[in-house]
């Protein structure tokens, strides 16, 4: 049957930038829907994503610290064993709980939640094929497209989830694998490395460039982290490209040689993780029906106020320009919003942190040196070592630093790059500052209570500015 309502807003895709500007919507009084096909709110991230894999996270690095890391601290433990089933079981709690909540947030704020697969009719009608089957469509006054990105496939290789898998399988592995290659060091790569690693297995990452950490790292932050993930026991194939695979036997062979050609090694694993980046998800959508195009990246193309060349079609999130980060979808989500509501909306795309979760954490905000060199900036740096922060001493975890980059004449904040314990909370401020067009000496001369791990950020700054006091 075929139902045909008219809706101020019909979003297509419940990740975090759907449901995100699906609440949003609501709370402005406009009349939403949302439809979502996988059968849970929440997207990529809080299903098979950010919150899935922080938990794993989370529970491995408690494991790897109670078997390697309690003797000194005074603590005897006796008989550590896994129970990867109930880890696996934690991680679905926190994921279940979550989803839930945005069902509840969803029907707090009005939003209609329509469980199915939407493919655009024509330029204001979605077409839904529902999830408990039949079909329905919807008029939108404005649509948005939010349907997020999928792992980009490695060429030659068949994903099973099981013996080849993307992030997705890696959450979700039922026994430890004795030797795990991960094609791509990016941040998925890293994480996934860590978590299997502490876990029991062993673990190679061949990444094609000359450092680990993704698009974005600073070159001497990514060196450090590499240090201790190595001490950790990761190995790592740098500069190295993976010609070919072959996965027709019970073991994955991984051929590699030198990014720059030459010398070839094979390398056998029981479980291949593909983290070589993700792409954006359209498959069908239906844009051919309504004349909308992707770039060469499978982008869809927007102006600056999200709007497709069809103006009352907007695309946020994963799907489009920026980085794949969910915090960025959410700021656009609300910014979107704001756009079909009061016609204004910001996002400042100078200010979106990135974090990686490993241990110890990777964060950092604004541009890092390699990119301000490029762009013909001179800047001065401060740095200030975790090892000299009294509180991370104590807390022996003192792997790491907090570096600044700051403009040479001005003193402006440019980046700010942490390596160490909580750094992902810690560049908050980072952030804050970086948004307030803040200076070193601005972030200097604020009081941080002591002992705290947020001293070193302090003292960086001073370092930045003038002189740090314990460094
Ligand atoms: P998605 O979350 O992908 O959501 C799109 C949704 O649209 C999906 O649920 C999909 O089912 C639905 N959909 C698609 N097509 C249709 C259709 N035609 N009809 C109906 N529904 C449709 N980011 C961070 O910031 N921090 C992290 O720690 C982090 N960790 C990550 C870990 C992993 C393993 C991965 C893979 C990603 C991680 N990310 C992280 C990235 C983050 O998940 C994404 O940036 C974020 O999910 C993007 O949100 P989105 O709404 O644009 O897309
Ligand atoms: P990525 O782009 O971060 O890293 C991919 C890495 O693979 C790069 O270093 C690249 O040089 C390397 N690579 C590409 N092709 C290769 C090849 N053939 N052989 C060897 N190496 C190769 O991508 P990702 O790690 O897959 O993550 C995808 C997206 O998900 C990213 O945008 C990331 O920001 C997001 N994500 C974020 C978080 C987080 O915020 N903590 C966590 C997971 C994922």
């Amino acid at each position: 049957a075929t139902e045909t309502e008219e809706k101020d807003l019909v979003i297509i895709g419940g990740g975090v930038a759907g449901y995100v500007a699906a609440i949003k919507a609501g709370q402005e009084g406009l009349k939403v829907a949302c439809i979502e096909k996988r059968g849970s709110l929440g997207g990529t991230c809080l299903n098979v994503g950010c919150i899935p894999s922080k938990s794993l996270l989370n529970n491995s690095h408690l494991y790897h610290q109670i078997l390697h890391d309690t003797k000194n601290r005074g603590i005897e433990v006796a008989d550590v064993k896994l129970n990867l089933k109930q880890m696996m079981k934690a991680k679905e709690t926190s994921v279940n709980g979550l989803t839930k909540g945005i069902e509840f947030l969803f029907k707090k704020n009005n939003v209609e939640y329509i469980k199915g697969t939407g493919a655009f009719a024509d330029e204001h009608t979605v077409q839904v094929n529902l999830t408990e089957g039949g079909e329905t469509s919807i008029r939108g006054k404005n649509i948005l497209i939010a349907t997020g990105s999928e792992a980009t496939p490695f060429p030659g290789l068949t994903i099973d989830e099981k013996k080849v898998i993307t992030s997705t399988g890696a959450i979700a592995l039922e026994t430890v694998p004795k030797k795990m290659v991960v094609i791509g060091g990016g941040i998925i790569g890293l994480e996934m490395a860590s978590v299997w690693s502490r876990l029991g297995a062993e673990v190679t990452v061949v990444e094609f460039l000359g450092q680990i950490g993704g698009p974005g790292m600073d070159a001497e932050i990514s060196k450090n982290i590499q240090k201790t993930l190595a001490k950790q026991g990761i190995k790592f194939k740098l500069n190295t490209k993976v010609v070919e695979g072959d996965d027709s036997a019970a073991d994955v062979k991984i051929k590699v040689e030198a990014a720059k050609g030459g010398k070839e090694e094979t390398l056998d694993a029981d479980v291949v993780l593909v983290a070589i980046g993700r792409r954006p998800y359209t498959a069908g959508l239906g844009l051919e029906n309504i004349g909308l195009e992707t770039d060469n990246r499978g982008r869809i193309v927007i102006d600056q106020e999200y709007r497709t060349k069809i103006p009352h079609i907007r695309v946020i999130g994963d799907v489009t320009f920026g980085p794949m980060l969910a915090h960025k979808a959410e700021e656009e989500a609300v910014a979107v919003i704001e756009y079909i509501t009061k016609n204004y909306g910001h996002v400042n795309y100078g200010a979106i942190p990135s974090v990686m979760y490993t241990h110890p954490e990777v964060a950092w905000v604004g541009q890092n040196e390699a990119e301000l060199k490029e762009a013909g900036v001179k800047y001065k740096i401060g740095s200030f070592p975790f090892s000299a922060n009294s509180r991370a001493k104590t807390n022996a975890d003192s792997d790491g630093m907090v570096k600044f980059l700051a403009d040479a004449e001005t003193d402006r904040i440019l980046g700010i790059h942490i390596v160490g314990p909580n750094a992902g909370e810690m560049i908050a401020e980072g952030v804050l500052a970086l948004e307030y067009g803040a200076s070193s000496e601005d972030v200097a001369r604020t009081s941080h209570a002591h002992p705290t791990l947020a001293e070193a950020f302090k003292e960086a700054a001073m370092a930045t500015h003038g002189k740090a006091i314990h460094y």
